[in-house]
């Protein structure tokens, strides 16, 4: 994976990139490897990972089978938000549907998907999602 840049996080005290509540309190005990409580926590995380170039969260937080061989993120893209539209747990598996907004090259896009995770050793991790 690469991401070209150094992490940069935000103070504990400052909004959490991805909406949740201050980022001491939301996304960063998660980055720093605590296990995430639900599975939409872990989605939270992994877009505060996008935002701040947090590699190897999303190495960690991605399942083996469907983790890419390499994560290139655009230091061009600007983040605008994350809408979490709903979130089933199901046992060990769970399902997480969320809209993800940003600007890259001058040109605002938006993604929409209905992404899966399992739990695996206590810990939730990504498997792979259905856009639209
Ligand atoms: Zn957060």
């Amino acid at each position: 994976m690469s991401f070209g840049s150094a992490s940069v996080r935000p103070s504990t005290q400052a909004p959490c990139p991805c909406g949740g509540g201050t980022f001491g309190e939301c996304c960063s005990p998660i980055l720093d490897g605590a296990a995430a409580p639900t599975a939409e926590r872990l989605m939270r995380s992994r877009y505060t990972a996008f935002v701040i170039g947090d590699a190897a969260h999303l190495e960690r937080s991605w399942h083996p089978r469907t983790r890419p061989d390499e994560v290139v993120a655009d230091d061009g893209t600007v983040w605008h938000g994350l809408v979490i539209e709903g979130a089933e747990e199901d046992g060990d598996a769970a399902t997480v549907t969320f809209r993800a907004s940003w600007r890259q090259h001058g040109i605002d896009a938006e993604l929409r998907e209905r992404s899966r995770f399992v739990r695996r050793g206590g810990r939730w991790v990504y498997v792979d999602g259905d856009v639209g």
